[in-house]
C-alpha cells in the first residue's frame, strides 16, 4: 500500500479498492464530534470522489476542530505501525491533482502539535510554492537590472519593487524619499521571508495573468480569521518572525 508520509510521524495510506478500507475508520466529509465520542481511537478516510474542492476549507476547518477536542479528552489519533502512525485512508486519490495534494498539506498543518508550528508550516509551504512560481520565468522580465513595471514607467529605480519611503508620511512629495528596503541582500534577494511581499503583484504582473489571492490559497483561507489575513497581505517589508508573531496574537 503507497502511502504519504506527513510530519510529526504520520502518515496516510493510499488505497485502491473500497473493501481496502477499514470498516472503523470515519469519513472525513461526515465528522461530527457526536459522531467519535464513543471511540477511543480514531482514523479517518477520504474518498477523493465524494468531496469536491469547494468543500476542502469547510472540512479541513472541522477537521482542526475535532482535533483538538481529541487531544482534549486524550483521545488516541491514528493507528500504530511502527514508528509512525496511520492517520487516514485515501481512495480516488490522484497524485497529480493539485488542488487534492493541497487539501493534504491542510491535513498536514493540522496534526502540528501546537498554533505555531502550524503557522510555521503554512507560511514555509506557502513561500516555498510563491518562490517556485517565480522560479527560472522571468516573470518581472529584468533587463540590465532593470525590471518591466519601471522600465514601462521610465523610472530610474533598480530596485524592482523592494524599495519604500524613508519617510512615509510625504511619500513621493519630497525629493529623493526612496530607499532600497534595508532586507535586500547585496545578491539581489531578500532576507526577510517576508510573505506579504511574495504575494504582492504589480500592475505589470497582472497584465500577465498573475495575481495572488489569499482565498486562492487553501492553506491561508483555510487556517487564518479575516484579520490575520489583513496582516498576512499587508505587512510588507517585515521578517517572517515578525509576522508569525503578530498572526499568534489575533
Ligand atoms: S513585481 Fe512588478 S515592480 Fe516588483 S520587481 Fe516585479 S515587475 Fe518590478
Ligand atoms: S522584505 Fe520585501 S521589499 Fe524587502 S527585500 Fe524582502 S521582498 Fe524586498
Amino acid at each position: 500500500m503507497a502511502t504519504i508520509n506527513l510530519d510529526n510521524n504520520y502518515d496516510i495510506k493510499i488505497v485502491h479498492n473500497i473493501g481496502e478500507l477499514p470498516k472503523n475508520a470515519f469519513d472525513i466529509n461526515k465528522l461530527k464530534i457526536f459522531n467519535i465520542l464513543s471511540t477511543n481511537q480514531i482514523t479517518f478516510k477520504i474518498d477523493f470522489s465524494n468531496i469536491s474542492s469547494k468543500q476542502y476549507k469547510k472540512i479541513l476547518k472541522q477537521l482542526l476542530r475535532i482535533k483538538s477536542f481529541l487531544i482534549k479528552m486524550k483521545k488516541q489519533i491514528g493507528q500504530q505501525e511502527k514508528d509512525k502512525k496511520i492517520i487516514c485512508y485515501v481512495i480516488n486519490y490522484d497524485k497529480n491533482n493539485t488542488l487534492q495534494n493541497d487539501f493534504i498539506l491542510g491535513i498536514n498543518a493540522i496534526f502540528f502539535n501546537t498554533r505555531y508550528e502550524r503557522y510555521n508550516y503554512i507560511y514555509d509551504t506557502v513561500c516555498k510554492y510563491l518562490d517556485s512560481f517565480f522560479y527560472g520565468k522571468n516573470l518581472c522580465d529584468f533587463k540590465n537590472n532593470q525590471c518591466g513595471e519601471k522600465r514601462s514607467a521610465n523610472s530610474n529605480s533598480y530596485v524592482g519593487c523592494c524599495h519604500h519611503y524613508k519617510i512615509k508620511l510625504l511619500g513621493p512629495l519630497i525629493p529623493n524619499n526612496l530607499i532600497p528596503c534595508e532586507h535586500l541582500k547585496e545578491n539581489h534577494t531578500c532576507g526577510a521571508i517576508c510573505i506579504g511581499c511574495k504575494l504582492f503583484t504589480c500592475d505589470y504582473l497582472e497584465k500577465q495573468g498573475v495575481k495572488f489571492r489569499i482565498k486562492d490559497i487553501l492553506l491561508l483561507d483555510a487556517f487564518f480569521n479575516p484579520l490575520q489575513k489583513y496582516f498576512i497581505k499587508t505587512m510588507v517589508f517585515t521578517p517572517k518572525e515578525k509576522i508569525i508573531k503578530r498572526l499568534m496574537i489575533l
